[in-house]
């Protein structure tokens, strides 16, 4: 499983989700509903920008979970939640939410390096760069990136 919030989704999440999807049969991308934080694209937007950019692969599903993500590991049968780290400040809250749900449902997480070229890309500085009118077209698939720029306009 490769959780997150994906707003919206990055080539960095990709290349994770990419690579999972080589080493494991099967890949559940699972988006977290979590309706207390402030979006810019609703979940169902994020979940159908999710299933457009994993089509190429046979072997990724897109999901929605809300509560907790061993909860649904549990209902789904999963055992290994891959989680890519960026830094090294990625891996301060990812140990403590690692040993968390391995204590409460005794699920694994295997972290797996960042691709070089997407160790500073995050969806929040991609949101924050776009919405200032700068290029992003280098950081998100292409009908990401059309969705971004309707939305920025929108919200402008
Ligand atoms: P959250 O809402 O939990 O911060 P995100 O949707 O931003 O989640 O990201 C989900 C997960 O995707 C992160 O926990 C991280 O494991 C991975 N991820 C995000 N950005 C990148 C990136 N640029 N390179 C590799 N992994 C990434």
């Amino acid at each position: 499983m490769c959780p997150g919030s994906f707003d919206p989704v990055t080539l960095g999440h990709l290349d994770i989700i990419g690579r999972a999807s080589l080493l494991y049969d099967e890949v559940v991308v699972a988006v977290g509903i979590n309706a207390s934080k402030k979006r810019m694209f609703t979940f169902e937007e994020r979940t159908e920008m999710l299933r457009e950019a994993t089509g190429v692969y046979g072997n990724v599903r897109v999901d929605t979970f809300d509560g907790l993500i061993v909860d649904f590991c549990k209902a789904n049968e999963i055992q290994v939640i891959v989680k890519g780290l960026r830094a090294i400040s990625d891996f301060d809250y990812e140990l403590q939410m690692a040993q968390m749900n391995h204590g409460l449902q005794g699920v694994e997480t295997m972290f797996m390096t960042t691709n070089p070229l997407y160790s500073f890309l995050s969806s929040s500085l991609v949101k924050e760069v776009a919405t200032y009118g700068g290029d992003v077209s280098a950081s998100v698939p292409e009908a990401v990136h059309r969705r971004l720029l309707e939305r920025v306009r929108e919200q402008s």
